[in-house]
């Protein structure tokens, strides 16, 4: 409600009723005023032509011939009257001068009838300008977005190819009696193209898009939200054939806490505008609604009825081939250095959304550009790369303390070496002791393949992966150096182990069961913390074995500060070799 523009207009608002109220109050003429002892003398003079007599401080009389009155002290003496009657002038009588009361009264009720106005005539403005949120021609450019713009997510294009059609052709269905989906819910992480899907239907069909956010309606006032939704319905219906597009819709469709019922009137009275519009209008009309969420799984149920958002399409993060689709795509009309290998940047960016590959593609240039390069190379990419996952380099690194130096080396070099032993599935593209201007010291880079499932022998081996970092710095700097470096690492190795037992039923003890579905217990705490303790010991032992390799690639990280996979892979076969 509060926005930059409301206040503008809230301060031109207060300006001008000052302006008023000063014109109004203050500025009418100046009264003239004459002592005590003039006013007598006006009198004798027979100049005075009507006095106003008052309990006030002062008293107000008329000249003769004169429009304007004229103060003077009044003496408070019952016999003036009396006076002033002897001398054939004319007396008024008065409270406190009530003329002036009446207007005082009547300027502050123009004020407050200018405040309303002004009110209404501005959030009439306001209004108009938060409905703003139509949107013709979803390109930037003003050009349609087609299915053309999307590279890759083919299984979800697949699932609305025919809800074009009908938008296109409700007839065709409703001949035969078929019910379209009025609503669609897009699911999966962000940067997905779930936005963009959505606009590509109305650019497909033709149809205009109307597009709102569900985390504008958070902290409305009651009754502002629905009577936006009631309005977006409104817009859509006039253009009769649309697609209404609700970004964040947990936002204002989040399942109730439980014991939490009607926390929230204005989410609810929002909530319920949304279902009453949707269950108004009829499938056949060509009106399709569509939300995106990030979890659809904290959905309000009642949004998920048959009849409201019933189809659920997933667009998840791009496998293998879509990040190669995608990266191809964001390379036309690019100078490309024909060097640069798109399946190993495919490769090595595992768990990358549409949206930040399309980020990698432009950072590169970006660089390229500041380089003067003929064109965008490997370099460039790799330096792209590196501030995507881990933020920009660090420039002046030289007042890191040696120790620090030594300490991330090591911490790293057991990522990577025992990552290099357990999963050799896995690729680790980069070590580095570079830090980044986001507060990391290094990073070992560990992507693994695109998989549908993990064995629990895996889980438990990135789990070990997770704690090589910590182990190292304990094998050699002792129990007591052990450094806050490895918080992240923890925080993973914990996430892993709770899935393992809670969900995967992956532990002897618990057994077979989601325990996810019980509320918190403290044996699953128990348990966990077991299993990462005998995990850390394995680690441990496994790093302790092959501490000379550890030596190696810490030293030549110290030296070098970055490593790539294949000196990587050089150290750990010439360090095997020493062993066998
Ligand atoms: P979401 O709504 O899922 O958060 P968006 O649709 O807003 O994601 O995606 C953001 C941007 O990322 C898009 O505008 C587009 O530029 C890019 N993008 C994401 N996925 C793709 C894709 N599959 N193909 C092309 N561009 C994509
Ligand atoms: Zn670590």
């Amino acid at each position: 409600m509060f926005n930059k523009n409301n206040i503008i207009k809230y301060s031109i608002i207060f300006w001008i009723i000052i302006v008023l109220a000063y014109i109004t109050i203050f500025n009418r003429d100046e009264p003239e005023t004459y002592t005590y002892n003039q006013f007598l003398e006006q009198i004798r003079n027979n100049n005075v032509e009507k006095v106003v007599l008052s309990e006030s401080s002062k008293l107000t009389f008329k000249l003769k011939g004169k429009d304007t009155m004229v103060f003077t002290d009044n003496p408070r003496k019952e016999s003036l009257k009396e006076e002033l009657l002897k001398n054939n002038i004319a007396v008024e009588e008065s409270t406190f001068s009530s003329s002036s009361a009446i207007q005082t009264a009547l300027s502050l009720i123009f004020i407050g009838a200018m405040f309303f106005y002004f009110n209404k005539i501005t959030n009439k403005g306001h209004e108009k300008s938060t409905m703003a949120v139509v949107n013709q021609s979803p390109h930037a450019d003003g050009a349609l977005v087609r299915f053309t713009d999307i590279a890759g997510n083919d299984e979800a294009k697949d699932s609305v190819s025919d809800i074009i059609d009908f938008i296109k052709f409700p007839e065709k269905y409703s001949k035969y009696g078929a019910k379209m989906p009025k609503g669609l819910i897009f699911y999966g992480p962000p940067g997905t193209g779930k936005t963009l899907m959505a606009k590509a239907i109305a650019g497909e069909a033709g149809v205009p898009f109307y597009a709102v956010s569900g985390s504008d309606f958070v902290q409305m006032y009651v009754g502002v939200g629905a009577s936006r939704i009631r309005d977006l319905f409104k817009k859509a219906r006039e253009s009769e054939k649309a697609v209404i597009f609700i970004d964040e819709i947990d936002a204002i469709g989040k399942k109730r806490a439980l014991g939490n019922s009607g926390a929230n009137d204005e989410r609810d009275q929002t909530l319920n505008a949304l279902l009453t519009e949707m269950s108004g209008f009829s499938s056949s009309n060509g009106i399709i609604v569509i939300a995106a969420t990030n979890r659809i799984d904290t959905l309000d149920e009642a949004l998920l009825r048959p009849g409201r958002f019933d189809r659920h399409i997933e667009i998840g993060l791009p496998d293998f081939n879509a990040r190669k689709t995608i990266l191809s795509y964001y390379f036309k009309e690019k100078p490309i250095a024909p060097t640069v290998d798109i399946l190993n940047i495919a490769k090595q960016t595992v768990y990358f959304s549409g949206a930040m590959l399309e980020n990698l593609v432009n950072e590169a240039s970006i660089f390229a550009a500041k380089a003067e390069s003929e064109a965008i190379h490997t370099e460039h990419f790799d330096q792209a790369y590196y501030t995507i996952v881990a933020g920009s380099e660090k420039k002046d690194r030289s007042n890191i303390k040696e120790k620090d130096r030594q300490i991330t080396a090591y911490h790293e070099a057991g990522h990577a070496l025992v990552t290099k032993i357990l999963l050799p599935e896995n690729s680790v593209s980069k070590v580095t002791i570079i830090p980044s201007t986001k507060g990391i010291g290094g990073f070992s880079l560990n992507i693994p393949p695109d998989k549908m499932y993990y064995t629990k022998k895996e889980l438990e081996a990135q789990i070990m992966v997770s704690f090589a970092g910590r182990a190292a710095e304990e094998l050699i700097f002792g129990p007591d150096s052990i450094t806050t470096g490895a918080s992240n690492d923890i925080e993973k190795a914990t996430s892993i182990v709770k899935d393992y037992i809670t969900k995967y039923g992956m532990s002897q003890k618990t057994g077979l069961i989601n325990t996810a579905l019980f509320s918190s217990d403290t044996d699953i705490m128990q348990e966990c913390a077991e299993i990462l303790d005998m995990l850390y010991k394995e680690s441990f032992a496994l790093i302790k074995e092959k501490s000379h390799v550890l030596d190696k690639i810490a030293n030549t990280l110290l030296r070098k500060e970055s490593l790539e996979e294949e000196e990587l892979d050089a150290i750990i076969i010439s360090g095997n070799k020493i062993t066998a």
